[in-house]
């Protein structure tokens, strides 16, 4: 007998169908002899449409009131859940995040988990029961206030409870067939990968991949725990993101886990770049711009200072960033312009991040050369490059990432037989 977490998106209880699929899946779960626990989504897309609706009373909502409606989202999916789960003769319990236990820092919108603690989950699970937990949201013990945890917070919901359960898998149910070598409505010719390593999980997910959740991925990472990334709408075996120093006798054995040089390829679209031009080339000079973006409350990614021109004494230095931060960090830098000194700001949101990640890269040479082969004959200008130990991302134009990333798919090696069937889905 193991224990099970199961996380269903919100594409997998869209209606009462889908609804009573999952409950079927989760009650076979439950018949196979496993205990299960489940954190689920809120239907389709009412996250979005609750959002939608503050946004028409409100031009900015309330952080507070805003967790407290978007929290509603889950408490729907997951009594209807338990109910259907009631109907086919299994016991079921629905909780809140808070009386799951899922304590959280203050932060509204995009708290943290600071503790779990499931003791009404354990109880139930020992009275046999199945146990639902609503996704995303948590409670907080100095505001005693409803938090919600991001976008996407689910699959973090789930990954928390298997850490806290100690649970000997989590398994990620969403639309799509597991975690795929590319995103295969960019790169038709993507393939599923049976395992990956969980560094390099992180990676793509830090850089486009949208299957699983950074904040996930890098809680079981801490945690130890093991992800199984698998679609509610067929019986694929998934994919199992691994640890390569842990085991475990749920992973099947067979194919073993051989080292690719790269795993994938990822694509984002979601940034923008600004050029700071003319900044005084002396010390301390970076340390001031940057410490004005991170004030404004942008995440910077990649950083590019050019040499300076030895006439002027200047530089330019561009960055990356999300388009949604792009106009607070713009004005925040507009406003410091005299005390920092550089000449004038250039902000361009027609930008596509292409990374290559993989373990493989540590021991073998030439994986950037590949990388730069197949931009260089497609015709696609770099504009930056940066790289981490299994990593090398490049920024070039966004019309040309798609052709560039299925262009460098093919360059690795990655390509499958046939094009990959994409579902209607989302990857949630
Ligand atoms: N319902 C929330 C969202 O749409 C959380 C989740 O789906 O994971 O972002
Ligand atoms: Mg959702």
């Amino acid at each position: 007998m193991a224990l099970i977490v199961q996380k269903y998106g919100g594409s997998s209880v869209a209606d009462a169908e889908s609804i009573k699929r999952v409950a079927k899946r989760i009650v076979d779960t439950r018949r196979a002899g496993h205990e299960v626990v489940v954190a689920v989504s809120a239907m389709g897309d009412t996250t979005d449409e609750l959002l939608d609706l503050a946004g028409q009373v409100a031009p900015i909502p309330a952080p507070r009131e805003l967790d407290m409606l978007l929290s509603s989202g889950e408490r729907i999916s997951m009594a209807l859940l338990a109910m259907a789960i009631h109907s086919m003769g299994f016991e079921a319990r629905s909780f809140t995040g808070s009386q799951a236990g899922m304590i959280t820092d203050a932060t509204h919108g995009a708290a943290r988990i600071v503790d779990v603690t499931p003791v009404r989950l354990r109880e139930a699970l020992d009275e046999g029961a199945i146990v639902i937990v609503a996704g995303f949201q948590g409670f907080n013990r100095d505001t005693r206030d409803i938090t919600t945890l991001g976008r996407g917070g689910s699959d973090t919901t789930a990954v928390a409870l298997a850490a806290a359960l100690d649970a000997d898998v989590c398994e990620i149910y969403s639309d799509v067939d597991g975690i795929f070598t590319a995103d295969p409505r960019v790169v038709p010719l993507a393939r599923k990968l049976d395992r990956v390593g969980s560094e390099e999980m992180l990676e793509l997910a830090a850089n486009g991949a949208k299957v699983l959740y950074i904040r996930a991925v890098e809680y079981a990472r801490r945690h130890g725990v093991l992800i199984h990334a698998r679609s509610t709408f067929s019986s694929g075996e998934g994919t199992w993101v691994l640890d390569a120093s842990k085991k475990s006798p749920l992973v099947p054995e067979g194919a073993t886990m051989e080292e690719p040089i790269v795993a994938g390829v990822a694509t984002d679209l979601s940034q923008a770049k600004i050029t700071v031009i003319g900044v005084p080339d002396v010390p301390g000079k970076a340390a001031d711009i940057f410490k004005i973006v991170a004030k404004s409350g942008a995440n910077v990614d990649m950083i590019v200072q050019n040499v300076s021109a030895a006439a002027t004494g200047r530089t330019d230095i561009s960055f990356t960033l999300p388009k949604t931060d792009a106009t607070t960090a713009l004005k925040a830098l507009s406003g410091e312009q005299a005390e920092v000194g550089f000449q004038s700001l250039v902000h361009d949101d027609q930008i596509g991040k292409l990374s290559v990640v993989g373990a493989g890269m540590r021991t073998h040479s030439g994986v950037s050369a590949t990388l730069f082969e197949a931009l260089s004959l497609a015709g696609v200008n770099i504009e930056m490059i940066s790289t981490s130990e299994i990593r090398i991302s490049v920024v070039v134009r966004g019309v040309d990432l798609a052709e560039a990333a299925r262009l460098v798919h093919t360059a690795y090696g990655l390509d499958g037989d046939a094009e990959a069937t994409v579902h209607a889905g989302t990857g949630r």
